[in-house]
């Protein structure tokens, strides 16, 4: 094997890394991006040259944008359309249902639609802006061997040379054929569809397009229709039982079935596929030194646009844990509550999904009546109303176990286990989003009081030891007494109803640790370094 030979075909690899990222897609390039801000040495890898143009995510929510923000990404930094309602159509019944999706939720719109390839491109330039990330295509990984302290991975490059990199951690962002996840022996579990769908993007629909997403949920061909940037519109057929991919992908049979929305003569096809839809995952996403995340741990059919979501949401969770323990500020015992904290919230979304998918889109008209003709008859009732029209149905990206201390000191939006709410804030003469001001370390913020003021010499070099920070978030008109970095909260719904000096520790993922009374401080960032360490 060597490194030198294959260098007049594609750049050199380097013999070894930190992080070993598997797949190049928009979750590693994610995790790049993350990994590259925590400044942890990371090589991605990916079989091929270029970003996949195929038709597949195109619809993010306020959860994604916020981990993306985390990443680096600014909002101009792909484009994007906000969705502000979902509507559902039946043909028996005309139109029963709807999901409110105006508004923003911690500081981003509830739902966006958008082009994948340009937030791959946005992502593959944020990652890359850092120098301790590098990115190698043309490099397939074949095999790899769990050493008692590094990871050796065999790659191949495109001329068909091996090559060998030793790297502390390996990740496998490699898609739903994972090659990774099956060489730690973990198989798919869950369903396969056997309903196949054909996915359709017309172009130069500048100002013609729907500006809302609608759910055509006829028994004998559901049809899902949206918006995209860039003058895009997408349709997704399901195919019935006998079509061939061959004849629906037919220029005649796309302008058949696209005849109720555009005319063959306006008719221009950007792309097109057929996919089979999984609703798939795998009963562990580590094993020893190698972590799965994206569809190579799960794969969930689009009805509730949680795919690529989902699989932000595993490297928001796993990248600062491998920081931690890269850089000696946590034991490696930190990355086993990946597993823990992620595997329990993808499977929710995958179940999701699947309701979504029976409610929406059931195969038979007496089915749609009654089930289409229920839905309506909820939305007279307010607890319904609320839970169907209001995402209330999502499940909340909350942990019941993991790494945080378990306590029952919930108070109100404050919840341990969950995200700290984000908001806008002043900082000095900028207004920023309260995230910019938590940056990306463990942060012990105080409520209406400067937390360091609450803590000894000691536990404060102790704490920023271990790459904590402090900040103080006051509330409106309040000024900073101290030099701690400081943020006024603009909106006064940063955390409702906080009492005044209430502390929480957060993680650089925004999950709140710990959280309690002034009174107690020295207590809970004891407890939070005892855990790290
Ligand atoms: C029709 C459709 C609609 C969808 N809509 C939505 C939506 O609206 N919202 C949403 O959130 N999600 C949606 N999804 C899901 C979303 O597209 C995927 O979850 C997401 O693209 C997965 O990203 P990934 O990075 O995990 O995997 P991929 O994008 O599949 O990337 C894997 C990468 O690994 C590389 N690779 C594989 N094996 C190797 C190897 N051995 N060595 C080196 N490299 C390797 C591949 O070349 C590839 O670049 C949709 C999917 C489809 C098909």
């Amino acid at each position: 094997m060597t490194n030198k030979k294959a260098a007049t075909q594609v750049e050199a690899l380097p013999d070894e890394t930190c992080v070993l990222v598997i797949g190049y897609g928009p979750v590693g390039a994610a995790l790049a991006a993350l990994l590259g801000r925590y400044q942890v040495n990371t090589l991605v890898v990916d079989k091929e040259e270029d970003i996949l143009l195929m038709p597949r995510a195109i619809a993010l929510d306020n959860e994604a944008l916020r981990i993306l923000q985390m990443a680096g990404l600014d909002e101009d930094a792909f484009d994007r359309i906000g969705i502000p309602e979902v509507k559902m159509h039946c043909p028996y019944l005309g139109h029963y249902g709807q999901v409110n999706t105006s508004g923003s939720i911690d500081g981003h719109p509830k739902l966006v639609t958008f082009y994948q390839p340009d937030l791959e491109r946005a992502l593959r330039l944020q990652a890359e802006r850092h120098a301790c990330v590098s990115f190698r295509p043309g490099y397939e990984l074949i095999d790899f061997e769990q050493l008692e302290q590094d990871v050796l991975a065999t790659l191949r490059d495109t001329s068909g040379v091996l090559h060998q990199v030793q790297a502390r951690y390996l990740v496998g962002a490699d898609g739903a054929s994972s090659l990774v996840r099956t060489l730690i022996g973990q198989d798919f579990q869950g369903q396969t569809y056997a309903e196949d769908w054909l996915i359709v993007d017309a172009c130069q629909r500048e100002n013609r397009s729907i500006d809302h997403v609608e759910f055509n949920c006829n028994p004998v061909r559901p049809a899902p229709h949206m918006p995209a940037p860039g003058g895009r519109e997408r349709w997704e057929f399901m195919l019935q039982p006998g079509e061939t991919r061959e004849e629906m992908e037919t220029p005649e049979k796309l302008a058949e079935l696209l005849a109720p929305w555009i005319s063959a003569d306006e008719l221009v096809i950007e792309r097109k596929a057929i996919y089979r839809f999984h609703a798939r995952c795998c009963n562990r996403f580590q094993k020893g030194r190698v972590f799965l995340v994206g569809d190579a741990a799960h794969v969930t059919p689009p009805f509730v646009g949680q795919g690529l979501v989902a699989g932000l949401r595993d490297v928001a969770n796993l990248g600062w844990k491998l920081a931690w323990v890269l850089k000696g500020y946590a034991t490696p015992r930190l990355l086993d509550s990946y597993d823990q904290e992620r595997r329990p919230h993808a499977k929710k979304m995958i179940e999701l999904a699947k309701l979504m998918g029976h409610l929406v889109m059931p195969r038979k008209a007496a089915a749609a009546v009654a089930v289409h003709g229920a839905m309506r008859v909820a939305r007279w009732v307010p607890p319904m109303r609320r839970y169907l029209e209001e995402l209330k149905i999502k499940p909340p990206n909350r942990f019941s176990k993991g790494f945080f201390v378990e306590g029952r000191r919930w108070r109100g939006e404050l919840k341990r286990g969950g995200q700290i709410p984000q908001d806008f804030v002043r900082q000095g003469p900028r207004i920023c989003m309260s995230d910019d001001v938590l940056g990306d370390q463990f942060t012990l913020v105080g409520f209406g009081i400067d937390p360091t003021s609450l803590l000894d010499a000691d536990t404060q070099a102790r704490w920023q030891a271990l790459n904590g920070h402090f900040v103080q978030i006051g509330m409106r008109g309040q000024n900073p007494a101290s030099e701690t970095t400081f943020a006024e909260d603009l909106s006064d719904k940063l955390v409702p109803g906080i009492p005044r000096g209430w502390v929480a520790v957060v993680r650089p993922d925004r999950v709140i640790m710990h959280d309690g009374p002034a009174g107690q401080v020295l207590k809970m960032v004891n407890e939070c370094m005892q855990m790290l360490a």
